[in-house]
């Protein structure tokens, strides 16, 4: 008899996909170890009543701490990511076991939801782990995948499998307390938006503007993830990763103190009063 398996878990109601990006992430081209603590941490505490799935990037700038190439050029940034993915996931590794937590890792591209029988393969397997307890985390494959076959930014990747896991809600962690109506890290004035229903077209179609080297998105990419959810009806919250209280308050005591919330509007009604 097999006596490894994994029990199953107990049946939580509600699930939330957590997206952290490298700003978070990553320090002066490494892990920033603590910060990842606090992140796993909170996520400790958030599968007493969430399903949790995570969605991380930092695989590159893991890469970099061993192998010095140049991340603007194609191939050195898919050698940085297959020499980082192991290490970003030994690093997750080593603080989900403080908290008995076991992974799995993910690795897609934008083709693994081309048709409805790999989503839903990829449902499944998502399921699997989840009703065994298992923390699936989640990556873009971008070390053999071509230009065409890639999302290009987590950001994107993380509001798909938000919808395709039908979770509650996508958390993105970010460098910044949410969006506000101009860049914050150049206007000292600029003003956050407490929830947002609609994102402004011409929003969409702006340059990226990531603030850390190692970040593919800036905030173009996740007004992008954004759009998506709205438009299928779901919710997704932008705040801090730094500080991780917007996230925990949202998530574990109903309260939107920070963050942009946003989502249809009369989801995001019930939520923020
Ligand atoms: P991550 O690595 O977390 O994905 P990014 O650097 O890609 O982070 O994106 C977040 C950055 O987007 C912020 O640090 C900020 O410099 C930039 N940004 C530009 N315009 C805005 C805005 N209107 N509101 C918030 N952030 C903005």
């Amino acid at each position: 008899m097999n006596t490894n398996t994994k029990p199953k878990a107990k049946k939580k109601t509600k699930r939330v996909v957590i997206k952290v990006g490298s700003a978070v992430l990553t320090e002066n081209n490494n892990i920033a170890k603590e910060r990842m603590l606090n992140l796993v941490s909170m996520i400790s505490g958030l599968r007493k009543t969430y399903d949790v799935i995570l969605v991380t990037s930092g695989a590159v700038a893991a890469g970099y701490s061993t192998l010095k190439l140049d991340k603007s050029k194609q191939i050195g940034k898919k050698a940085l990511a297959a020499a980082g993915q192991p290490i970003l996931m030994t690093a997750y590794k080593k603080k989900f076991d403080i908290y008995d937590i076991d992974t799995a890792q993910i690795l897609l591209t934008e083709d693994d939801f081309d048709s409805r029988k790999r989503t839903k393969m990829f449902q499944e397997i998502i399921d699997a782990h989840l009703t065994h307890d298992i923390l699936p985390i989640v990556n873009e494959n971008d070390i053999t995948s071509t230009p065409e076959q890639q999302f290009g930014d987590n950001d994107q990747l993380s509001a798909v499998v938000a919808h395709a896991t039908n979770a509650d809600i996508l958390v993105i962690l970010s460098d910044i307390d949410g969006y506000f109506d101009k860049n914050p890290h150049e206007y000292q004035d600029a003003k956050i938006f407490k929830t947002m229903s609609k994102i402004p077209e011409q929003a969409l179609l702006e340059e990226s503007t990531a603030n850390n080297s190692f970040a593919t998105g800036g905030i173009v990419t996740k007004l992008k993830a954004a759009n998506f959810l709205i438009k299928h009806g779901r919710k997704m919250l932008l705040c801090n990763g730094f500080d991780l209280s917007a996230a925990e308050s949202f998530l574990l005591e109903n309260k939107h103190t920070l963050g942009t919330l946003f989502g249809p509007e009369n989801e995001i009604k019930k939520e923020s009063k």
